[in-house]
């Protein structure tokens, strides 16, 4: 079976995670800073916050920008649960922006209509969550206008988009959001097993999301309400949580880091040669804005008769999957008011998709037979 997505593990990977398993520290020693500032560099953020998840970075962004009960967030129906499940865990309620019909990102017209209309009935979000699918940004420099007017706060989820680029800047430099999140889950572009990192360029968010993702203890002095009396004390100054990356995560991730570059220009390569083979086949490649520069996490194709091409490239030993079900028609979402028909582009995305094979070391062989296997089933 050739795998939708697989990640790629080097010997120096494997030695920089027994090494730490030699070391004086399996977790809060020097490795989780050393992956915050690999992340820093190559997304020329002046902070990264690393954790456990994307979904545990997700949630202690929105915690850093307040987000609680009576707020309200947006994100898109096409996306993993996680983007809208964050806003619920806040106590917030979730709604959706739909999708546009080329790229399957965020509509910025849809978004900008939706501000104008929950501006005149007093409803803004705090915050919006535009994801960039499949490793595209969305029009960030008009989404965080539209946002920045209506004083609504902005975090990426870039779960797909770490090494990629918009407006000829990396994707988590946060020109125009708050909060930028990156996943580094086995199958996205860089992996620490599990773990995300937040980052951001704004130094009191940074510290909230460092205390959120740690008990909301702190141990500045600076942040203190009373007087330390001895280096034991601590305070807890909010409720949060136990989100914390491991040593052994980390240490994984700096080693994978040196080769970002490498992985998204092999990603970029095999993309671009999918663009050519696939030119003839009766199918829709997925569009690109000029502006973006993918990371290419996914290659999602749009074909006719979905279940059934589905099922034949599934026989064939092609581990093509599904991105994403909308999640607004998830059960869990429809017990809270959502059904089809809410998000039509979205939906219709849906009925058509199927991600194909992409990952770093897919050869062009396994290419040519994922080619073959689609070409049989059209
Ligand atoms: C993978 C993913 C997440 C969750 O990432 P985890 O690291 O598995 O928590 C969130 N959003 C999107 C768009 C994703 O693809």
């Amino acid at each position: 079976m050739i795998p939708y997505g697989r990640q790629d593990i080097s010997q120096e990977d494997i030695d920089a995670v027994t090494e730490v398993l030699r070391s004086d520290f399996l977790t809060q020693g020097p490795a989780v800073p050393r992956f915050e500032a690999a992340i820093c560099a190559a997304t020329r953020a002046k902070h990264a916050v690393a954790s456990n998840s994307a979904t545990s970075s997700l949630h202690v962004a929105c915690l850093a920008l307040g987000l609680g009960e009576g707020d309200l967030l947006w994100t898109v129906p096409n996306t993993f649960v996680a983007s809208a499940n964050v806003g619920l865990y806040c106590g917030a309620d979730v709604d959706f922006v739909d999708t546009t019909a080329d790229t399957y990102l965020m509509d910025a017209n849809a978004l900008e209509a939706k501000l104008t209309a929950a501006a005149a009935a007093g409803r803004l979000p705090k915050v919006i969550i535009p994801v960039h699918f499949a490793g595209q940004s969305c029009d960030m420099k008009r989404i965080g206008a539209l946002a920045r007017a209506h004083g609504v706060k902005v975090v990426e989820d870039a779960s797909h988009a770490i090494g990629a680029r918009y407006l000829d800047a990396p994707v988590g430099d946060c020109a125009h959001s708050d909060i930028c999140v990156f996943s580094f889950h086995p199958v996205k572009i860089v992996t620490t097993a599990e773990g995300g990192c937040a980052t951001t360029q704004d130094d009191e968010l940074a510290y909230r999301m460092g205390l959120f993702r740690s008990h909301g203890i702190t141990r500045d002095a600076d942040r203190m309400r009373f007087e330390s009396d001895g280096g034991w004390y601590y305070e807890q100054l909010e409720l949060g949580l136990n989100y914390r990356m491991t040593e052994l995560q980390a240490a994984l991730g700096v080693s994978q880091m040196t080769r970002l570059d490498t992985f998204v220009a092999r990603r970029n390569e095999l993309a671009r040669r999918y663009d050519e083979i696939l030119a003839d086949l009766p199918l829709t490649r997925p569009a690109q804005n000029p502006d973006a520069y993918s990371a290419y996490h996914l290659y999602p194709i749009q074909v006719e008769d979905r279940a059934r091409v589905f099922g034949e490239l599934r026989e064939d030993g092609i581990g093509v999957n599904v991105h994403y079900i909308p999640v607004h028609l998830q059960p869990y979402y429809r017990d809270r008011g959502f059904k089809p028909g809410d998000f039509p582009r979205a939906e219709s995305y849906y009925d058509h998709a199927i991600s194909i094979p992409l990952y770093a070391g897919l050869t062009e062989a396994d290419q040519d037979r994922v080619v073959a296997a689609l070409s049989a089933a059209l």
